[in-house]
C-alpha cells in the first residue's frame, strides 16, 4: 500500500457496489496477456516447462484476460486432447498462482476461479451461473479498513460483488 486510504465512514453492506479500488498497482505492471512465449515465462518464474505445463498455460493464456475453474481448465485440455488428470490440473494451477502467474479468486467455500489478470482488481460474481467476471473501472471504494494486527500487514483486498438476476 504506498497510498494513504480514503478514509470514508460508509461500511454499510448497500455500499459495497459503489466503494472503488484501493488504488495500488501490483508491481512491474504483472500483466500476463504478452507476446512472450509460455516457455519463457515458466522458466522466468522458476519453473521448468514440462510439456504438461507447457500445454495448460498455452490454453490458460492464449484467451484474454478469463476466470477458470480447475474443471473447467480440465475440460478444456481433454478438448484440446491434452491427456491430463483433474489432479495434475489442479496441482498445476496451484504452482501457477504461487508462482504470481494467477490470481485465486474464492467465492464460496467449495469453488475457486483462477484468475489470469494478476492486476488488482475486483469482481462481479452471478450466483445462479457460477460466473465471475471482472469490475470494470475504478469502481470500488474500501473505506475504512482495519489496521492490521501487529506483525502483520495487509496484502489486498478482494471484493467480490455478488448478483442475481432481478425477480
Ligand atoms: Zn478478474
Amino acid at each position: 500500500m504506498d497510498r494513504p486510504l480514503p478514509s470514508s465512514p460508509s461500511s454499510a453492506a448497500t455500499d459495497m457496489a459503489r466503494r472503488t479500488a484501493v488504488g495500488t498497482q501490483s508491481a512491474a505492471g504483472t500483466s500476463m496477456i504478452t507476446k512472450i512465449p509460455v516457455r519463457t515465462r515458466l522458466r522466468d518464474v522458476g519453473l521448468r516447462p514440462t510439456r504438461q505445463r507447457v500445454a495448460l498455460a498455452e490454453i490458460l493464456f492464449s484467451h484474454g484476460h478469463r476466470h477458470l475453474s480447475a474443471e473447467d481448465l480440465h475440460a478444456e485440455a481433454l478438448t484440446a486432447k491434452v491427456p491430463v488428470s483433474l489432479a495434475t490440473v489442479y496441482n498445476t494451477l496451484n504452482q501457477f498462482t504461487e508462482a504470481g502467474l494467477l490470481r485465486e479468486v474464492a467465492v464460496e467455500g467449495t469453488r475457486t476461479y483462477f484468475d489470469t489478470n494478476t492486476e488488482d482488481h475486483h469482481h462481479f460474481y452471478v450466483e445462479d451461473e457460477n460466473r465471475v467476471f471482472d469490475i470494470p473501472g475504478p469502481h470500488v471504494e474500501i473505506g475504512d479498513l482495519p489496521p492490521a494486527p501487529a506483525g502483520m500487514e495487509i496484502v489486498r483486498v478482494d471484493v467480490v460483488v455478488r448478483l442475481r438476476n432481478k425477480r
